[in-house]
């Protein structure tokens, strides 16, 4: 891979040349069909490649040691881009992706309410989406950084619930207050894939998780979720990712 080389070299420097850039999709409330938070999903704008989607570099940043500093410019543009959805008029939430390795940084928390208070957002306007795609080492130090995020009112939410990288144990262990179905799950019309889908929204109620449903493309998807009471869906059916500006129109 002639480009895996050439994005490593780069990538430290397209943070501070301002090449990594916040997209936003939006999240419907299932039941008013109104818009109440947005989530933020990286992209590389790069000089002559154009745009570069996150598979393609927040693995490198993972492995090249510079995920901390392009999660914090994450958390820092969706605090930015939620204190001016509020000035807008629209107090919605904004959910931010965090690698288990940003969770890893003791500082990682502090960091996070330095931010969140300098743009005078309440910190119950986010939400962190923790995704296991490398394995978090010293769960019940990650589950402590995260409690303290939880008590002062940031949502916690487990990613890709219903894949490989997620499982019951992770959303127990780390306490979280939000389950995002994984669009594996939402879009499989199998006997099999609807009882399981059925299973996990029942076990969210149960614990009092909000529920959010990925990856809704269809109508009959987005209403079989709707009947199975989860609370909010995200997907290309009711809005792709856009740029904040495309996002700002939106509202
Ligand atoms: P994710 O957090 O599960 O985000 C959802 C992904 O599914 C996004 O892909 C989104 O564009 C896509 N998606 C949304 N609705 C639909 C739909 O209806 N159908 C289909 N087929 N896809 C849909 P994207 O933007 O390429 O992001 C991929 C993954 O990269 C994210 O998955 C997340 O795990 C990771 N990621 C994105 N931004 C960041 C970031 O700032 N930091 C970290 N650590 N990871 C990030
Ligand atoms: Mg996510
Ligand atoms: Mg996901």
């Amino acid at each position: 891979m002639e480009n895996y080389s050439r994005l490593a070299a780069e990538l430290p420097h397209a943070v501070a040349r301002g090449e990594i850039v916040a997209y936003y999709q939006p999240q419907f409330d299932i039941i008013t069909n109104e818009i109440v938070a947005a989530e933020a999903l990286a992209r590389w704008v790069h000089p002559e490649l154009g745009l570069i989607g996150p598979v393609d570099f927040i693995p490198l940043a993972e492995e090249f040691g510079v995920i901390d500093e392009l999660g914090d410019h994450m958390i820092a543009l969706s605090c930015e881009a939620a204190r001016d959805w509020q000035r807008q008029g629209h107090p919605i939430e904004v959910a931010v992706n965090v690698s288990a390795l940003q969770l890893g940084d003791p500082e990682f928390v502090t960091r996070v309410l330095t931010t969140v208070e300098s743009y005078g957002l309440p910190p119950n306007r986010l939400t962190i989406e923790v995704t296991e795609s490398t394995e978090i080492i010293d769960v019940s130090a990650v589950a402590e950084r995260l409690d303290w995020l939880r008590s002062v009112g940031v949502t916690i939410s487990v990613d890709d619930f219903g894949t490989g990288h997620s499982s019951v144990a992770q959303v127990l262990d780390l306490r979280a207050t939000e389950l995002k179905i994984d669009q594996s799950l939402t879009q499989d019309d199998t006997v099999t894939a609807r009882t399981l889908l059925a299973a996990v929204v029942g076990f969210a109620n149960d614990k009092g998780l909000r529920v959010v449903a990925e990856g809704i493309e269809t109508a009959p998807q987005l209403e079989r979720v709707r009947q199975l009471r989860c609370d909010r869906a995200q997907g290309y059916l009711l809005g792709r990712p856009v740029a904040k500006a495309a996002f700002d129109l939106l509202l």
